[in-house]
């Protein structure tokens, strides 16, 4: 897909390329930051790269800085410094002190496992673009003796009262520029994660407000990302944030006609790379003709 015109008027665009470090790249990443240098750079616009490191348990150093080396390889340029997730976690704690401020957040104890009995027993729930929603359990708990369980160091979730915060907003819509306005429907998710037991944040409240921060005026990711952009409207709305365009970019799949993962260790750039592979011929397989390479 070519790069389309954004709103923004020539010069003020701003796109960012926000990778995981869980592994290395491979072509479908390389066509993803592709897809937002290129977006930038027809609006004379800025690019931006962002380290999405909240997973502690599986990031490590060691991708982050491959990560770099293998678009710095690619010829991307981007803009420094590259924020990083994990030196930002105040930014995230603020923004859940406002909605807890606001009434529309609850701690969750559950388990996956009683997560999962529940939805069994209750024969049939309701499933969500990531599978079921949540069944509610915690939403109700008595508010003392959830702060005992908490005071206790008890693991807890923070999660959102998606239907109360629903309430409080207008109806939302925002623009895909490739699939035109559509209409924000948070409720596919239910009551989503906005605190993980594990980490502070989590992606859906991280990756709005960086946006937001750091002044992106396109959101390009891919296809597989589309409904998660019906949560981070509503966040926009409860939060006070700019609402930015988006574009969602086909995913490259490999022979077999799966998406790439990051297990499919023969896509990544640094075997393309130690195969000899140049970049112009690494950017020629992800998809990107040679008129449009960086
Ligand atoms: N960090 C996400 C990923 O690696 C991308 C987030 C986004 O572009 O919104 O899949």
């Amino acid at each position: 897909m070519p790069p389309k015109k954004t709103t923004a008027p020539p010069g003020d665009t701003v796109t960012r390329f926000a990778p995981s470090p869980t592994g290395r790249l491979h072509l479908g990443h390389a066509y993803s930051a592709w897809f937002a240098w290129a977006q930038a750079a027809a609006d004379g616009g800025r690019f931006l790269v962002r380290i999405e490191d909240i997973d502690q348990g599986r990031c490590r150093p060691e991708f982050e800085d491959g990560i770099i080396e293998d678009l710095a390889w690619l010829g991307l340029t981007w803009e420094t410094p590259v924020r990083r997730q994990s030196d930002h976690l105040a930014d995230y704690a603020k923004a859940l002190d406002g909605l807890k401020d606001q009434g529309l957040i609850y701690p969750c104890f559950c388990t996956r496992k009683d997560i999962a009995a529940e939805i069994a027993a209750a024969g049939n729930a309701p499933h969500g673009p990531d599978g079921p929603l949540y069944p509610g359990t915690c939403r109700t708990l008595d508010p003392g003796l959830a702060a005992d369980r908490m005071a206790a160091g008890e693991a807890f979730a923070l999660r959102l009262k998606t239907d109360a915060a629903m309430v409080r907003t207008v109806p939302l819509a925002w623009i895909d520029l490739d699939q035109g306005s559509q209409t924000a429907r948070p409720e596919l998710f239910g009551d989503v994660v906005l605190a993980r037991k594990d980490t502070p944040t989590s992606y859906h409240l991280s990756v709005t407000l960086d946006d937001h921060l750091q002044g992106v005026t396109c959101v390009t990711r891919g296809q597989d990302l589309f409904d998660a952009t019906h949560v981070h409207r509503l966040l926009q709305a409860l939060l006070g944030l700019d609402t930015p365009v988006y574009r969602h970019h086909d995913l490259l799949t490999g022979p077999d006609g799966k998406r790439l993962a990051k297990r499919d260790k023969a896509q990544t750039i640094e075997n393309l790379r130690a195969d000899g592979r140049s970049p112009a011929k690494v950017w020629e397989m992800a998809g990107v003709t040679a008129e449009a390479m960086p």
